[in-house]
Formats: C-alpha cells, structure tokens, sequence
C-alpha cells in the first residue's frame, strides 16, 4: 500500500463568515499568516519574523478544521490535510514517508499550508504512554526535520490541530516550530447564535424559531453539536410531516434538550 494515499490536495471553500465566534483566533491567524504573504516587505522594513507553524488546540467539533480551510481559501493557498492516526500506520517506514511527501506536495505547491490534524497521534512526548516507542520516535524525529526544512523557504506555513496539547512533545513547540499557540474555545452565547443562524442558512426554518433563545438552551456545546441539533431538528419535523414547508421551534427545543455534549467540565477545566 502506497504511503501517500493519506495526501490530499483540495480546495476547501470555507470563508471566515461561514465560522461563528471565534474573533480572536481569526485575527491572530490573519496577521501571522496572511499579512507575512501580503506585505513581506513590512515585516522585513520592521524586523518581524512570521511564524513558520501555528497550534489550535482546544475541545472536539470546535472548528479547528474549519479554521484552518478558511485561511487557506481566504488567503489564496493550497491545503494539503493529513490526519495524524492516517500517517502513524503500523508498516516500518511508511510514515516517515508520507511525512516527506506531505512536506514536498507542500514546497511544490507553495503558497501553501500543511494542515496536520490530531497531531498528538503523530507526535507523542517522548517515552510517554502514547508514543510509539522508538517507531513512535522515527516518526516525530522525521517531522522535526521536515518543520526545520522549511525554515528558509517562503510560502508554507504549518498548521497543526489537537484536543489533547498536553501529550505532545514539546520538542515542536520550539522557535522556528509550531511557536504561535492559539487556543480555539468552545462557542459562547452570542457565538452559538450566529452558528444557529449560519445553519438556518442551508434550511427550511419557521419564522418563530429563535437563535438566542436556542443558544441560550446550548450552553456546552460545540458547533458541531449545533449543527446537529439542527439535523435532528429538521429530521423529527419530516418524521411528523413530510409535506412540512419548514422546522419548527417544538423540534428545535426537543433537539436541544436531547443532544448529547461531549464537552464536560473537565474537559474545559483540562486545557
Ligand atoms: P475535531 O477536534 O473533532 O476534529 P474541529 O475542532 O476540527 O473538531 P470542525 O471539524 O472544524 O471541528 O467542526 C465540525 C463541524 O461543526 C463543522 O463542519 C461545522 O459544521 C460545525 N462547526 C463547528 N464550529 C463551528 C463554528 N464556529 N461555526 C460554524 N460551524 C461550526
């Protein structure tokens, strides 16, 4: 089986206005990635150095992934994705491979992001429960040397994801590695409202429905969580009425009662 199969190379068209909250991280992502691209200049004139790797770490279906598309489409560059378990497979080898070739789709597509989601699994602190062993080594070893590759070249800039920060090696979070660390919260109020409202979009919803008063209901939970509910919504007002010309507020209130967080308060309390 060949390596590379785990390499995209897409074109993902999310906006920033397609991802509700999340202003902070926006705006930190937009002056060290795309203002270096921009106005390179500037940052020569007043000595400013861009970041070479970014971290978003926070709790699961918090748009990480989301954030990362948008920066590519908004900033006009490639995305090359890779999930972390996808290259951490079991052939000896393999993986150091797919990380090189990550890297030089990326150098060859450049102005670029490699965007390497649940980085924990590629990157285990050293002699920990979650690392590989000397496997486990080889590979970090390997994106080590690929991050450090980059460092005189223009045009690519690395994006990792995680929910678990605390298990990676620190060895990544070196200057020159992944040194601008950016903390991607689960949505507040005013957030969860525009998410509602950002899926209302895409459906049929009946006039009454309120995006504050759902978002007041949704306290806890992820995007992902509201997308959801909004699902289940929809699909218990086809249950009841297939001809229905919209969802109503009775399903989106039974939705939100329902749906299951994954965020607990130890979760937060973790990061
Ligand atoms: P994971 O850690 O589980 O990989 P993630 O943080 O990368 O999750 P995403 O994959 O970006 O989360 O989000 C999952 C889905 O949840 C999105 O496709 C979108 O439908 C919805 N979603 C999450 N956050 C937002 C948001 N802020 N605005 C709009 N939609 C959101």
């Amino acid at each position: 089986p060949s390596a590379m199969r785990e390499v995209f190379l897409e074109t993902p068209k999310v906006y920033w206005g397609d991802i509700g909250g999340q202003e902070h991280v926006k705006a930190k992502l937009k002056e060290s990635v795309e203002w270096p691209l921009l106005h390179p200049e500037a940052f020569r004139r007043l000595g400013v150095k861009p970041p070479r790797g970014i971290l978003l770490y926070g709790p699961p279906g918090c748009s990480k992934t989301l954030i990362a598309k948008a920066l590519a489409t908004e900033g006009g560059l490639n995305f090359i994705a890779v999930k972390g378990p996808e290259v951490f497979n079991k052939y000896v080898g393999e993986s150091e491979k797919a990380i090189r070739e990550v890297f030089r789709k990326a150098r060859a597509a450049a102005p670029s992001i490699v965007f390497l989601d649940e980085i924990d699994a590629l990157a285990p602190a050293r002699g920990s429960e979650e690392s590989g062993g000397s496997t486990g080594d080889r590979v970090l070893m390997s994106l080590l040397t690929e991050m450090d590759g980059i460092e005189e070249l223009n045009g690519v800039v690395v994006l990792a994801a995680t929910n678990r920060p605390d298990v990676i090696d620190t060895a990544l979070m070196r200057p020159g590695r992944l040194d601008r660390i950016l903390y991607v919260s689960p949505p507040n109020p005013q957030a969860r409202a525009d998410i509602f409202r950002l899926n209302f979009k895409k459906m049929a919803v009946h006039e009454e429905v309120n995006s504050e008063e759902l978002a007041e209901m949704t306290e806890g939970c992820s995007g992902a969580e509201i997308a959801s509910i909004c699902q289940d919504a929809a699909l218990s007002a086809m249950n009841e009425d297939m001809n229905t010309p919209s969802v109503g507020k009775a399903h989106f209130i039974e939705a939100a009662r329902t749906v299951r967080r994954r965020i607990t308060k130890e979760v937060i309390e973790g990061y």
